[in-house]
């Protein structure tokens, strides 16, 4: 039975920065892409506070070369996704879909992120690819020439809303409050586009028109008064925040009432030889240079695990 030195589930920039230390420790580390390769960036466009890009970089030219990086020390990659972590003694073992056989590792460094929320409205899985969206980047250019909606208060939701605005006709953005949690750069320009119109204070109830295929239209609803409205347009894009990827661990790492995982002094899990870096445990920062820190911190760790265990 081989027994990995280490193995990293994620490959966004906590578990491609993890990657690269561990290779470059000679730990000849096995990444787990998962469902989402690339993790948030590979969705999102231009990176400008990344440090080390004045012009800024795009996103997934960043986790390209990320992967380039950690590969050439010898890190792996496989496209494959946990279903099952046993982590209740070492080697851990690592159950994966698809049938294919588990993985052994003596060390375990959890980077699996975070997944894009959804709103929970009647018809809005059905309609999932057919105008519901949670990614601008992968579906915006289908909506050229239309007018499209972007739902969320965050900087996620500002920088969908002025990534669309690149095809789209009209982009309304959708929040359910009047107070804003996106940084003041990114709702300044936001606010200031011509093509882009808020509408606050109000909630979306149904997305329509699953009989057609696609969107045509959105029930809203005034929170302040009750009043609602049929809104007319072509897609429903989702900037609603992040639920974590921890499902898997349930029972056997401690998380917090969202499923964050709690890391203690910023990696260390409840089991000795299992880290968690970047927005798996991140409910406060979750940006893309503090995974990368996280993501080094892990490796270091692990690094330091080995050698107290005689590697
Ligand atoms: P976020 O800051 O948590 O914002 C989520 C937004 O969605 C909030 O405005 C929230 O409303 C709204 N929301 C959540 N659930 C909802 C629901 N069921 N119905 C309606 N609205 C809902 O998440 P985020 O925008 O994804 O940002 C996460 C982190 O990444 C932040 O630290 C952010 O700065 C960072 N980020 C940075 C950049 C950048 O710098 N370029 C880009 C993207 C993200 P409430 O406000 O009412 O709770």
């Amino acid at each position: 039975m081989e027994i990995r030195d280490t193995v990293i589930i994620g490959s966004g920039c906590a578990g491609l920065t993890a990657a690269i230390y561990a290779a470059r420790a000679n730990l000849k580390p096995l990444v787990l892409q998962g469902h989402e390769p690339g993790g948030q960036l590979s969705l999102t466009t231009l990176v400008e506070n990344f440090p080390g890009f004045p012009e800024g970089i795009q996103g997934p030219e960043l986790i390209e070369n990320m992967k380039a990086q950690a590969a050439r020390f010898g890190a792996e990659f496989e496209n494959a996704h946990v279903h099952r972590a046993d982590l209740s003694k070492r080697p851990f073992v690592l159950h994966l879909m698809g049938g294919k056989p588990p993985i052994h590792t003596s060390t375990l460094i959890v980077a699996s992120g975070a997944t894009a929320r959804w709103l929970g409205l009647p018809n809005e899985q059905a309609l999932i690819g057919h105008g519901v969206s949670s990614c601008a980047t992968c579906d915006g250019f289908f909506f050229s020439g239309k007018e499209i909606v972007v739902v969320g208060g965050g900087d996620s939701a500002m920088e969908e809303a002025l990534f669309l605005t690149r095809f789209a006709s009209k982009v309304t953005l959708i929040h359910r409050r009047d107070q804003f949690r996106a940084s003041k750069i990114m709702l300044d320009r936001a606010q200031s586009h011509p093509k882009i119109h808020f509408i606050t204070g109000t909630v979306v109830d149904d997305v329509y028109d699953v009989n057609k295929h696609e969107v045509t239209a959105l029930k809203l609803r005034d929170v302040r008064n009750g009043h609602t409205q049929i809104f007319p347009t072509s897609a429903l894009f989702l900037g609603i925040g992040h639920v974590p990827n921890t499902a898997i661990f349930d029972g056997q790492l401690a998380s917090d009432a969202d499923g964050y995982l709690i890391a203690r002094d910023y990696v260390f899990t409840g089991i000795p030889g299992v880290y968690a870096c970047g927005d798996v445990a991140d409910r406060r920062y979750r940006q893309a240079i503090t995974a990368a820190g996280t993501g080094c911190m892990a490796a270091i760790e692990v690094e330091k695990f080995l050698e107290k265990q005689g590697r």
